[in-house]
């Protein structure tokens, strides 16, 4: 697997429009060349690109500047020794993306694409040890692949440029939307809709996981996932081949010594399930029961976290089954002040809800691949800040498979988990990691959001209600009481949803009958809107009338 991919910006300057610009930053459609291409590099697994610039430094910084991932080198330094095997590409090529797939399927290091005459195309991978000894080389030596049918030009003057972007981009816009997989937006809360590229990150050489490079890559996702869960060195990653429920009984299994007193906060199915997991291993606790369709009593229950001598706390951020948004950072920073462990399952926060253990006061956090990170499903993983993980070392263990301390100290040793791991499910978070970093966590939330006020906004003029006071929702899922209409089953409107593309779920609170939207996912706001009216189409088959005042 290629994990890093270089963009070489040669040769002199064009003069475009009265400018002087690198060729990499010609417009083509509705993005310079080396935009594009660093664009198909991520979405084809690249982690790192790096941009060897002759000329347009300038014009490069400001792109690396938007792209994490993206680093403007200077050339001939150093940092080609260390580079590895990568994809290397002309900044003024414009191909199909078949490229690169071709490319990574290929069994030799060195290979330059090249038309059926044996032009080369500028698109190659390249051994380490060639980069190294020469960039210039390295691309001239590389041994020339004929492929005739694929599409690809570079792109040298002005008037190679309008003639490309006539007629090529379009060809190759045709070619690229052939690979692309029917769309299906889904609202229920996870697994959530994933992007093409993570759907494509699974079809990769098979591989026994076993070997070091896979190793590498499931070191290189834990040392992401911790980055984004605290500050660098601050936290580390447990992966365990599961789904959410494998993380938080880890947590709960690993993390409570025998002579501790657990409390746990139960306001909706997935508390309810964390205390289901601790009755499971005999520990000794209670629980703090409070409405899921109402924000908590936050003193009633720091009066009892201190009057009942716990030593460890476990609560959910995101209580999925309602959408209520539990103040978690405010609830772990006042049991850290008392010496309380904390455990907080963020299967539905984490990738969403910008996280930071150290300053919100998280001992241990549980998430999972096919959430808000936008992965497929089959990984569970566990953050630990770092001395609250070193403390479970002589804990009791309870479950063998998933013993959180055993599988962090056997892959620190090894490199290796400790059984087979999901390894398509892995693939596929590495790619949703490399989108995540790409979008941003705080951005993240925002098209989240955005996508929830378009919701909130068709719910309130459809004359519907939502269970969770507006305040105290995490806009993340929404429960909507059902419709008083007779001729409403959360069948039919399931089925009208499904036959329009979108995929609903039923609601979960005992006791309120609702059903669910949740807006998380590779989902855009434009959807969300597209579903409103879905959802008005279907109140209208019930005869509801809109706009009620
Ligand atoms: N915890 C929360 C907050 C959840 O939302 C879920 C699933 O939706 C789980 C735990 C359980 O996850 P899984 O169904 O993947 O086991």
């Amino acid at each position: 697997m290629l994990r890093r991919a270089l963009i070489h910006e040669a040769g002199p300057p064009l003069s475009f429009k009265n400018r002087i610009i690198p060729k990499g930053a010609l417009p083509m459609g509705d993005m310079p060349l080396a935009e594009r291409s660093a664009r198909n590099l991520f979405a084809a697994g690249v982690e790192e690109i790096f941009i060897v610039a002759e000329n347009g430094a300038d014009w490069y910084s400001k792109l690396a500047a938007r792209y994490p991932g993206l680093r403007l080198l200077p050339p001939g330094a150093a940092w080609l020794e260390e580079c590895g095997d990568a994809l290397v590409l002309l900044s003024d090529v414009l191909y199909e993306t078949a490229a690169l797939t071709l490319l990574l399927n290929e069994h030799r290091r060195d290979v330059q694409l090249a038309s059926a005459a044996k032009e080369p195309s500028g698109i190659c991978r390249l051994s380490g040890n060639k980069l190294a000894a020469s960039l210039h080389e390295a691309i001239s030596g590389a041994p020339l692949r004929p492929c005739d049918r694929l599409l690809w030009s570079r792109i040298q003057s002005p008037e190679q440029r309008e003639e490309a972007e006539n007629s090529l981009l379009p060809q190759i816009r045709e070619a690229d939307a052939l690979r692309q997989v029917r769309r299906e937006v889904l609202l229920n809360p996870g697994p959530a809709t994933t992007s093409d590229s993570v759907k494509y990150a699974q079809v990769c050489a098979d591989i026994c996981p076993r070997e070091q490079d896979f190793g590498e890559i499931m070191a290189w996702i834990c040392g992401e996932l911790s980055m984004m869960a605290g500050k660098p060195g601050r936290v580390e990653t447990v992966l365990f081949g599961g789904s959410g429920t494998a993380a938080d009984e880890a947590m709960i299994s690993s993390c409570v010594p025998d002579e501790a007193r657990l409390l746990i906060l139960d306001n909706g199915a997935y508390g309810e399930r964390l205390a289901k997991i601790a009755s499971v291993y005999k520990l000794n606790f209670d629980i703090y029961k409070s409405s899921g369709a109402a924000p908590l009593d936050l003193a009633a229950l720091k009066d009892k976290l201190t009057a009942g001598n716990f030593t460890h706390f476990a609560l959910v951020y995101h209580e999925t089954t309602t959408g209520l948004l539990n103040p978690a950072p405010e609830l772990c920073r006042f049991c850290q002040e008392k010496g309380i462990t904390t455990i907080v399952d963020a299967v539905s926060a984490f990738a969403a809800i910008p996280i930071d253990m150290d300053r919100d006061g998280f001992d241990f956090m549980a998430s999972t691949s096919n959430k808000n990170i936008q992965g497929m499903a089959g990984v569970a993983f566990v953050f630990c800040r770092k001395e609250a993980l070193e403390k479970t070392a002589l804990y009791p263990m309870r479950n063998y498979y998933l013993n959180l301390w055993d599988q962090h100290a056997h892959f620190k040793k090894t490199g290796q988990t400790r059984f087979t791991p999901p390894v398509q499910s892995l693939y596929a978070l590495r790619q949703a990691i490399i989108e995540t970093r790409l979008e941003g966590i705080e951005n993240r939330y925002a098209r989240y959001a955005a996508c929830w006020e378009i919701l909130a906004g068709a719910v309130k003029k459809l004359g519907l209600s939502m269970l969770v006071p507006e305040e105290a929702q995490a806009k993340l899922i929404t429960a909507i009481l059902e419709p008083a209409s007779p001729d409403y089953s959360f069948a039919s409107l399931h089925d009208f949803a499904r036959a329009g593309g979108f995929t609903i779920y039923p609601g979960k609170l005992s006791g309120a009958d609702t059903f669910r939207i949740a807006n998380i996912g590779d989902i855009r706001p434009e959807e969300m809107t597209a579903f409103a009216d879905l959802l008005a189409g279907y109140m209208r088959s019930l005869g509801a009338a809109e706009n009620r005042p």
